[in-house]
């Protein structure tokens, strides 16, 4: 079934990013916005813009009865969710069923053994897929903690099940640090997920991460994008990303890239999603952490490196097409992306505002995916990140020059930008040689 007219309930550069392939397709992308994004760029591009509410995302982009409205009054046969908000929200996919709206990604089901972290490592254990020791679903307390701890040996990490973004985690030590650690990242992961449920499992002390992008359509063809590396993180979030993943040697990627596969067609799953995994270095073996069942931030270095569109593959699968073989998909080169988000290079506290000068950088195989324009304001009440810049070369170090002349050329005034971070990043011999952990930052900064 062709869809003509899509709704994106999204905001910020994957707003902009989603209609461009949309219209690109022939097809009409209609936007909502709140009332803080009435400026933006993709209201202005949009074959249809509704406003959906106030700049609270509880009031608008969280909104799903205005969103479903919106997509009923400007006539919409899909919604496109993007990456945050409502991309993994089952009641607004059911909602979407009810009302006749194609949602884009996955169906309820394999989404919902996906939703729990504690639970889809349960899942992936019994498909056969590498899972770091801890426990078994869910830690009732701080006690049954303490007592699991003792078994797999420090250090730990409490993890949140509804956990996303690096929050509601806690690395333990020592067994007298459990309890206050254990009530700590419970509240956490109360407040930010309204749900405290709690499990554990054994700390790597120096793993890279590395992912696979997997895409599948409804007659259980499945594809991989090849993987990444989003090791550079702080606190727990990635920062800098990249494809492939040099870490890994030929037969571990290849590996790597199997149980992905066979771990998508083990669920059910359609639609674009991401296999998150550790890898420890030392023992050269990969553990699955989480899946996510969308489409991620940082699918633009798998494009890069693929050529392929991935929203336009989600599309096309949304319609029923069949995916190409996994032949067709071919990877060569090296692609890096920097976040550029709206905060201070050195503390990283967010710093939106307007933005009085902007000159984007450009060149052959760079790409800024990006919202901002001269004049624009950066709203304070959504996530900071204002733009990503991409890159791709025939291997990593020149892809790594092109970055920094692409960090140099970028100008954006007005607010304080971690342009500089990156610069430094691209500058240091770590980062050249890729002597680092996700632990990293947290070390060195
Ligand atoms: P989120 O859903 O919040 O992104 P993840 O489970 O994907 O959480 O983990 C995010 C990051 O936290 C990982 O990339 C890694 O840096 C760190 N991490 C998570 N689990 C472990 C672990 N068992 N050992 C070491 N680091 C971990």
């Amino acid at each position: 079934m062709a869809l003509e007219r899509i709704l994106i309930a999204n905001r910020g550069e994957i707003a902009l990013r989603a209609l461009r392939t949309i219209q690109e397709m022939g097809k009409k992308a209609i936007v909502v916005y709140s009332t803080a994004d009435k400026d933006a760029l993709y209201v202005r591009y949009a074959d249809a813009a509704i406003c959906i509410g106030n700049p609270r995302s509880s009031d608008s982009y969280l909104n799903i009865p205005a969103i479903i409205s919106a997509a009923e009054i400007s006539e919409a046969d899909a919604i496109f969710p993007g990456y945050g908000f409502l991309s993994e929200n089952r009641n607004f996919v059911e909602i979407c069923e009810k009302e006749g709206i194609k949602f884009i990604g996955p169906g309820v089901q394999p989404m919902y053994l996906m939703s729990d972290k504690s639970k889809a490592k349960s899942v992936m254990k019994n498909a056969g897929v590498p899972v770091i020791p801890g426990s078994d679903g869910a830690v009732a307390n701080a006690e049954a903690a303490k007592k699991l701890a003792a078994e797999i040996g420090y250090p730990v990490i409490l993890k949140a099940a509804a956990g996303g973004g690096g929050r509601g985690m806690r690395v333990v030590e020592r067994e007298e640090d459990i309890e206050k650690n254990f009530w700590a990242a419970e509240s956490e992961a109360l407040t930010a997920f309204g749900d405290g449920t709690m499990y554990m499992e054994k700390y790597i002390t120096s793993p890279r991460h590395v992912e696979v992008q997997i895409i599948a359509d409804d007659y259980g063809n499945v594809l991989h994008i090849g993987e990444r590396d989003c090791s550079m993180q702080r606190r727990h979030q990635k920062l800098i990303e990249e494809s492939p993943a040099v870490v890994l040697d030929d037969e571990t990627r290849q590996k790597l890239h199997e149980v992905a596969v066979k771990a998508t067609k083990a669920i059910g799953y359609s639609g674009a999603g991401t296999f998150e995994f550790l890898y420890d270095q030392a023992e050269r073996k990969f553990y699955f952490i989480e899946m996510n069942t969308r489409l991620q931030v940082e699918h633009c270095v798998s494009e890069m490196v693929s050529g392929v569109d991935i929203i336009e593959l989600m599309i096309r699968v949304a319609e029923g097409e069949k995916l190409p073989p996994q032949e067709s998909i071919k990877i060569s080169g090296h692609a890096i992306e920097c976040r550029i988000t709206a905060e201070d290079p050195k503390s990283f506290t967010p710093n939106p505002g307007k933005i009085t000068k902007f000159i984007a950088p450009g060149g052959r195989n760079v790409r800024f995916d990006s919202h901002i324009y001269e004049g624009y304001s950066v709203p304070p009440y959504y996530d900071s990140m204002i733009g990503k810049l991409i890159v791709y070369d025939k291997d990593r170090e020149r892809a790594i020059a092109k970055m920094k002349v692409a960090l140099d050329e970028l100008v954006i005034q007005g607010i304080k930008t971690t342009r500089d971070f990156h610069l430094m990043m691209m500058d240091s011999e770590d980062f050249k040689h890729g002597r680092y952990d996700t632990n990293y930052l947290s070390r060195h900064y």
